[in-house]
């Protein structure tokens, strides 16, 4: 850490007058200026530094500066940078093959994009193609991109601003337990309840015009809704039913966020396709794409391909996408990723439960959970409103606050923290940050009523 103040001063006037920030009203946000970062930490300009529990938007499973991937950048860049993808390339095919051989069923054949959206427009171009209907199903509370398909996807507010969006997509209710859209008692019932209503949706909408159905295996940024028992399957079963592609969106849930490489795997479920970014290779350089079915695959072989972008399968993004593999290999970041997520998470954050009458619910699985804050444990009323800003949004600010000052960037959505840090992170940090958060709970719980 240097501690720099006339660079902290240049960066700051640099980003405040010529960068523009995404979802921000520029006059309203206040980026902080950042030197590092090494591991599950980063630092600022002022000798700060903090414990990364959002993972920077869920995407640095291996950490800041991971030497593995730092190197496999640096091997990659030296022997050569970039080659336009209609060539064959040794890095963005050994990664496809190794992609292909963890995914589930059939999913043998990847096509790369430069992050989540992108891969999300390819799996709707692919349903398209293969099924010959348009419409395309969607969860609310859902996030899929922000690129027009992805946007029209996706069940969150972020959608509101961006309409009207692309046609031909219904959204409809995913299971909740905690807040059955269905007024179900039990997990199981909240699973039947919502293929139920998935059915009807369906049905109504016409099953002749709907070419895919797109979940996230584990819904991330809305809410991290780990889905009940038999849920999946039953989406499954419905796609095989009606001639629908099932799309399941891993950009944030993949690559070891749950414990596992691909979360289908944790729900006994096979999609058609898979979208994936971030966790590929924690995200070093700008790297998504659809792993798809040997079905879906083949009508490509004679039909070409209706997209392509320049970058696809980037060497250089490819890289530290085989490092990732070996690395996770090597270090068996799936079984410590189980490991915590079962004997450090969740009972700490179940003994939240008891101690803070903010702490409505907790869940998750692996190093991917959401504490739920609540202004009242019997009435569930979120801490803030559901989408607040400003002033309505300040109790849910003044945790955060609490968290930073405790040396811990938290990652918060509405009336949820999130604890998603690097998947290398260790035990003693784990304790410490939940250690942090603990603390920053009362401050929620002052507004309980
Ligand atoms: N899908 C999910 C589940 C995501 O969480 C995100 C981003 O957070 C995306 C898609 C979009 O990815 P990107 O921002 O790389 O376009």
């Amino acid at each position: 850490q240097t501690g720099d103040h006339a660079v902290e001063r240049t960066i700051r006037h640099n980003d405040r007058t010529h960068v523009l920030h995404s979802w921000s009203a520029q006059a309203k946000i206040d980026p902080l200026p950042v030197e590092g970062g090494l591991g599950s930490t980063f630092w600022d300009y002022q000798g700060n530094s903090y414990l990364d529990f959002g993972a920077q938007l869920v995407n640095l499973n291996l950490g800041h500066q991971h030497p593995d991937l730092v190197k496999s950048i640096q091997d990659q860049a030296g022997k050569m940078a970039t080659i336009q993808p209609a060539f064959a390339n040794d890095v963005r095919g050994e990664l496809a093959a190794l992609i292909a051989s963890k995914a589930p069923g059939t999913l043998n054949k990847v096509f790369f994009t430069n992050g989540g959206a992108e891969a999300n427009e390819n799996a709707v171009r692919m349903a398209r193609a293969f099924t010959g209907k348009s419409k395309i199903l969607a969860q609310y509370r859902s996030y899929h991109g922000a690129t027009s398909t992805a946007m029209a996807l996706t069940g969150d507010p972020r959608r509101w601003a961006n309409e009207p969006g692309a046609a031909s997509v219904a959204h409809f209710f995913g299971p909740y337990a905690y807040r059955s859209p269905f007024h179900s008692s039990s997990p199981e019932e909240e699973s039947a309840r919502a293929l139920e209503h998935l059915e009807s949706v369906i049905v109504l909408e016409g099953a002749s015009t709907i070419g895919g159905i797109i979940i996230e295996t584990v819904v991330g940024t809305n809410g991290i809704l780990v889905p009940p028992p038999g849920y999946l399957p039953g989406v499954r079963a419905l796609c095989d039913k009606y001639g629908i592609v099932y799309i399941a969106d891993e950009v944030m849930a993949g690559f070891g966020r749950i414990g596992e490489w691909f979360a289908v795997d944790a729900f006994d479920v096979v999609p058609d396709l898979i979208s994936f970014a971030k966790g590929v290779n924690s995200g070093y350089v700008p790297l998504g794409g659809v792993v798809m079915s040997d079905e879906i695959a083949a009508i490509f072989d004679e039909k070409a391909y209706p997209g392509g972008l320049t970058y696809s399968g980037h060497p250089l993004a490819c890289a530290p996408g085989v490092a990732t593999f070996k690395v996770f290999e090597r270090d068996g970041i799936l079984a410590h990723v189980r490991d915590l997520g079962s004997r450090v998470v969740k009972p700490i954050l179940e003994s939240w439960l008891h101690k803070h009458p903010s702490v409505g619910e907790i869940r998750g699985q692996g190093l991917f959970w959401a504490v739920e804050l609540v202004t009242n444990k019997d009435t569930r009323e979120p801490l803030v409103p559901f989408n607040a800003a400003g002033e309505a949004a300040r109790p849910m600010a003044e945790v955060v606050a609490a968290c930073k000052a405790r040396g811990v960037w938290p990652m918060t959505n509405n009336n949820r923290v999130h604890i998603c840090p690097p998947l290398v992170i260790t035990e003693e940090e784990l304790r410490a940050g939940l250690a942090a958060i603990d603390e920053a709970l009362t401050v929620a719980d002052g507004f309980v009523r």
